[in-house]
């Protein structure tokens, strides 16, 4: 009988409330059983604690990663944050930042997620038609091809100044930029704030669906405004999505708007998410305390997690780990004991649990990676061993992650990459 080449023994699967056996071969899920007779190469005892499928990261910017290091204190970060501050100060440094540069940052912002547990990641990355061009995009693409055997990477090219002509041809390049020949998936038209930053939605959805029908690409777009201003923007969102036949092909990412709108609008909302299949994505940074997850996950719609920005000049935090942010969305989103049903729920098993399907199975849905994604036979064997034994402890002990497999291969053990797949210098 032949061996395989990894077998992890005595694995905590949640899915089947189960200790098994887990078998790899040919960086697949080949074999679950209560105990797989067959011997392999190298077998790792997980001794009952959970093993998961990797994380999947579904908001981050790995472009602007660590923008706000080099020096002993965050740069950029001496007052409190203001937003008319935020896109000179990202014009000037990226004005200041060569192709290699971006690339090297991206690289590392890729380590320290996989590192994480983080196998799949969806990236947004600017692009500028005035100042820095598409270098972020060739960075970032570079990155992806350089990573591959690490993390599947998506890419979300947003341009700036939409809707003008020009930005719409930058943000055309920058999608056949990304998507290459050696890609694995196309990538999708991003963007921000038709209203807040565009200041004409109509035109500015319009742009977007443009270009992504003209390539016949999905959508993940930023909805930051708040309020009805916000909800209106989804509205129409929504609209478009059904007008072009773009059915589960959007994503609206943080949707702050959610957490103030009153209960008629929110439900018409989310009757309108289930509807046109939209994906939400929240996160940990920004996710407001009475953003109603709960609600919008009961109602089925798919409502995903990112870990967003690392240590830039949008936010000097980021470690790129979707589990602390996990840990942080449950003390924000405690509620008040004013809003009585949904007080401390998140600190509760099913709301513990909830979290961890976001940052996995509803991350798989929104990214729609979710038919190769789990751990199941025949899916790629991206997988997590934890040192706890279910997701409620892995969030709140903040678990080592002690293997991360990619297609079989063990690329990281106890939180740190292994030397042989680092991709940084
Ligand atoms: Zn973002």
């Amino acid at each position: 009988m032949s061996t395989y080449d990894i077998i992890l023994r005595n694995a905590y699967l949640m899915a089947r409330d189960q200790v098994v056996d887990i078998a790899i071969d040919d960086g697949v899920i080949a074999e679950i059983d209560d105990a797989v007779e067959r011997t392999a190469d190298r077998e790792i005892q997980v001794g009952g604690d959970l093993v998961g499928p990797g994380f999947v990261d579904s908001h981050m910017h790995i472009d602007k990663s660590f923008a706000a290091c080099g020096r002993r204190h965050p740069k950029g970060n001496d007052s409190a944050f203001d937003f008319r501050e935020i896109m000179p100060r990202e014009e000037e440094y990226f004005a200041e930042m060569t192709v290699d540069e971006i690339t090297e940052n991206a690289l590392k912002d890729i380590e320290m997620a996989v590192a994480a547990g983080t196998t799949y990641i969806r990236t947004h990355v600017a692009v500028n038609h005035e100042t820095f061009g598409l270098q972020n995009v060739e960075a970032v693409t570079r990155a992806r091809d350089v990573a591959a055997n690490l993390v599947d990477i998506q890419i979300v090219p947003a341009a700036r100044h939409i809707p003008s002509e020009e930005s719409k041809q930058i943000l055309h390049d920058a999608i056949e930029l990304a998507s290459g020949s050696e890609s694995p998936e196309p990538a999708l038209v991003g963007g921000s704030d038709p209203a807040g930053a565009n200041k004409d939605i109509e035109r500015t959805l319009k742009a977007w669906f443009d270009v992504a029908t003209k390539q016949d690409v999905g959508l993940d777009v930023h909805i930051q405004d708040g309020g009805t201003l916000g909800g209106y923007t989804l509205d129409r969102l929504h609209e478009y999505t059904e007008a072009n036949g773009y059915e589960d092909r959007v994503t609206a990412s943080h949707c702050y708007c959610l957490s103030h709108l009153p209960n008629h609008h929110l439900d018409r909302l989310i009757d309108q998410f289930t509807e046109s299949d939209m994906n939400i994505v929240t996160c940990y940074q920004s996710t407001r305390p009475t953003m109603p997850v709960r609600k919008l996950l009961e109602s089925n719609v798919t409502l995903a997690h990112g870990t967003d920005n690392d240590r830039d000049f949008v936010f000097p935090h980021g470690n790129a780990d979707s589990l602390e942010g996990a840990l942080i969305e449950s003390n924000k989103l405690h509620g008040d004991r004013t809003f009585v049903e949904d007080y401390r729920w998140f600190d509760s098993n099913e709301g513990l649990d909830q979290l961890w399907e976001m940052i996995t199975e509803q991350g798989a849905r929104a990214l729609g990676i979710e038919d190769r994604y789990g751990v199941s036979e025949g899916n790629p064997a991206d997988l997590v061993v934890f040192d706890e034994p279910s997701p409620q402890w892995a969030i709140i002990a903040q678990a080592t992650r002690r293997f991360v497999l990619k297609n079989g291969a063990v690329v990281a053990e106890d939180g740190e990459l292994l030397p042989e797949y680092s991709v940084s210098e």
